[in-house]
């Protein structure tokens, strides 16, 4: 049964708002911290938020193997730590990814029993104004998003589950099934 959970679609869709209501849902759930080139946002912490990295140190990192997938989007490079996974699976822990659209193909070579859920935006118009809204990025890195994002969005019917996030709580409840399905599952088998 599944012990890793992909959560991935577009930047602004809500992957992240949907991550900490399931983990406040399903508490036993880790959270894995990305490493990451882009420099952090106010209020981002080094290790909480993501692991900040310069590029070198990136580049050493992914020469070292030590990134289970990793990816450039819109211009910076943003990876899944081995080490970082397998800390929380070695304390028996279920672990959650919050990544990209080419990060979770690589995690669907790699471990096809991870679970894959895409988020799908009610409409391409809501996306746009969930990002101009949220005021975390200026306008040209907006564009670069969302030019992105309708790649991403054509290769949402490679995931076994697509939930759309319209209404909050209908689309935690979804996402809340999915995950406690597995993890009720292997809870079965052990
Ligand atoms: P942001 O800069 O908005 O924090 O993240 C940009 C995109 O990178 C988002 O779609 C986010 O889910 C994705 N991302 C965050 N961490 C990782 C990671 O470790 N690997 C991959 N492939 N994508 C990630």
């Amino acid at each position: 049964m599944a012990r890793v959970f992909v959560i991935t679609g577009p930047s602004g869709v809500g992957k992240g708002t949907l991550i900490r209501r399931l983990r406040e849902t399903l508490p036993e759930l880790r959270l894995s911290v990305s490493a990451t080139t882009r420099p952090p946002r106010e209020g981002e912490e080094h290790g909480r938020d993501y692991w900040f990295l310069d590029d070198a140190e990136f580049a050493r990192r992914v020469g070292e193997g030590d990134f289970v997938e990793h990816a450039e989007y819109a211009g910076r490079r943003y990876g899944t730590l081995r080490e970082e996974l397998d800390r929380h699976l070695g304390e028996g822990a279920p672990v959650v990814l919050e990544i990209e659209v080419q990060g979770a193909r690589q995690i669907r070579e790699t471990m096809p029993e991870a679970v894959q859920v895409f988020v799908v935006p009610p409409s391409f118009e809501v996306l746009q104004q969930r990002l101009e809204t949220r005021g975390t990025d200026g306008a040209d890195t907006i564009a670069r998003r969302l030019e992105v994002s309708r790649t991403e969005l054509e290769s949402q019917h490679e995931f076994d589950h697509r939930i759309v996030n319209d209404d909050l709580e209908a689309t935690v409840d979804e996402l809340v099934g999915i995950v406690r399905a597995q993890l009720d599952g292997a809870a079965a088998q052990a």
